[in-house]
């Protein structure tokens, strides 16, 4: 992407088609509507079983789930279809291929360029929850959209948060949490993005890519996959690569 084709805070994205702008709007009202019924639900619950010593518990468990699938996620995105795929390709993956391409472009990115696609992607579970868990009926329905309330909202922050992952001069309270490891830093996210562009792909707070790199867990399940998805080519991406940058 040229200098002069970036944007300054406040717009969307050059890559981003007005149609998907506004589509990510609507995911984000949608994501809080949604959230909002679900909360109530959750409310009602809360009257009739309790178990409100469990959140600190679920909070840690949502937060580190969210970490676990912002990897995955962002690993599939990174290696497999291409941002000419129908639907997914230019809302989706290309935001993901564009960042290798210029990582400093997520800093211009105005809100609901940053957090529109994960409202969306959280949209049909979301919805689920809503409709077929009964929340203020039984136990484990309660725990569980508790449980998928939070997970939904730490997925929300995921990308807010690697996005000042990449600012130079974060808010002072982003630098504190940063410094203390509560959100993604730049150090420990500066890892995925030197060559070979293949490991450290969590991005919420990073908990769990010390424990994947080390077990290579991403360059397994990349091989498998490539294995098993007919048509696809059996080499690694960065065996036929190099890296995403080439
Ligand atoms: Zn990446
Ligand atoms: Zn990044």
């Amino acid at each position: 992407m040229s200098q002069q084709q970036q944007m300054t805070e406040g717009g969307p994205r050059p890559e981003t088609s007005r149609g998907h702008y506004i589509l990510e709007v609507l995911g984000i009202a949608a994501f809080f509507v949604l959230a909002l019924f679900i909360a109530v639900d959750i409310y009602h619950g809360m009257a009739n079983f309790g178990y409100l010593w469990l959140l600190p518990l679920l909070v840690l468990l949502a937060y580190l789930a969210a970490d676990l699938i912002s990897g995955i996620v962002h690993f599939l995105a990174d290696n497999f279809g291409s941002p000419e795929m129908p639907v997914i390709g230019p809302g989706f993956i290309s935001g993901f291929r564009e960042h290798h391409v210029d990582p400093a472009g997520i800093v211009t990115h105005d809100f609901v360029d940053t957090n529109g696609n994960n409202c969306l992607v959280s949209l049909p579970f979301l919805l689920l929850v809503w409709i077929a868990v009964p929340i203020e009926t039984t136990v484990g329905g309660y725990l569980f959209a508790a449980f998928s309330l939070l997970l939904c909202f730490a997925v929300f922050l995921t990308n807010q948060f690697h996005k000042w992952a990449h600012m130079q001069d974060p808010p002072s309270t982003v630098a504190w949490l940063q410094r203390r490891g509560v959100i993604l830093s730049r150090e420990h996210h500066n890892v995925h993005h030197a060559s070979p562009y293949d490991t450290y792909y969590c991005i919420t707070v990073g908990f769990w890519n010390p424990l994947l790199d080390r077990t290579r867990f991403f360059e397994r399940t990349e091989r498998l996959l490539r294995s098993i998805i007919p048509g696809t080519d059996p080499r690694l991406r960065v065996e036929r690569e190099g890296s995403l940058n080439d």
